[in-house]
């Protein structure tokens, strides 16, 4: 498996950690949507945040979305993940450039500006669990740190990275979430916010060959880590021109209307993945029968 993340434990179950290496994931949705290098890296980041927050649900039918909404350039990101290890995404305005930043890093939270971030967990049950955080950073790991404490109340670090390369692909991608549970001691704590503030970026250690055990093993190495589960992650989106359709249906008889008067078949994009779905006349006429069916 190229891409993949682990779950782990530490310090006698106190804390618990995730680390992931996700660069085909990022590269797929560079192709699917198109992304400069700086929407690349904002995406990308969110995906893989994404993909770890959802493989912490536990329903099978879970899904967690992470909606930033910006006053940036790129305007907004919206990020699917299921309890499987799927992600998918997209940019509202994937084709915004920026120069580096100083430091010669892409210019993620200037591409996503100030604004919140929603977090929305839909378990299957009758209402999600939403909560919104107003962004300290706009650069997306230290926005998912503030959601944690603020809206879950659980000290977490984490850690997130894209590095592009010079024909725009993605070259690496990853990064780690560590979650301190209620019962860490002061000691653990202290001694890992130190090795926190020493470590290297995770684009460094990825460009390094670590792979997501070595960098928890860096991280946690001295708090006795034990990985429990290693799982591919990938790009998916599901998308299908059944959901298509019910989208469509949901519009609205007088916007199909409008549509089967034009005459011409008409092509629908998938937000998340970009395929496009046709509907020829007699599908839309179909359409149109069953919104006027329901209102009845
Ligand atoms: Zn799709």
């Amino acid at each position: 498996m190229t891409d993949y993340m682990i779950r782990a434990t530490a310090a006698n179950d106190a804390i618990r950690a995730f680390a992931a290496t996700t660069r085909q994931m990022v590269e797929d949705a560079r192709l699917a949507h198109d992304t400069t290098p700086v929407c690349t890296a904002a995406l990308g980041r969110l995906l893989t945040g994404g993909v770890m927050i959802g493989s912490m649900l536990k329903e099978d039918r879970a899904l967690v979305t992470l909606q930033i909404h910006g006053d940036g350039p790129a305007g907004g990101l919206t990020v699917t993940a299921d309890s499987h290890f799927h992600a998918k995404g997209y940019v509202n305005d994937p084709h915004v450039q920026l120069p580096l930043k100083p430091n010669g890093k892409l210019d993620v939270s200037g591409a996503v500006g100030r604004g919140t971030m929603t977090v929305i967990r839909d378990l299957g049950l009758k209402e999600p669990y939403v909560g919104t955080i107003d962004m300290p950073s706009g650069e997306i790991a230290e926005d998912l740190t503030y959601y944690f404490a603020e809206s879950e109340q659980v000290p977490s670090s984490v850690g997130l990275g894209v590095l592009v390369d010079r024909d725009w692909s993605v070259k690496q991608a990853g990064g780690f979430i560590i979650q301190l549970l209620p019962e860490t001691p002061d000691e653990v704590i202290d001694s890992l916010e130190k090795k926190l503030a020493s470590v290297s970026s995770v684009t460094t250690m990825l460009e390094a060959g670590m792979t997501p055990e070595d960098i928890l093993q860096e991280l946690l190495g001295e708090f006795g880590f034990e990985v429990m589960e290693k799982n591919e992650v990938s790009y998916y989106c599901g998308c299908s021109a059944e959901r298509i359709e019910k989208a469509l249906i949901s519009i609205g008889p007088k916007d199909i209307q409008e549509m089967i008067d034009g005459g011409e078949p008409i092509e629908v994009g998938c937000q998340f993945c970009a395929k496009k779905y046709r509907f020829d006349i007699p599908d839309l006429k179909r359409i149109y029968d069953i919104q006027i069916r329901s209102k009845r």
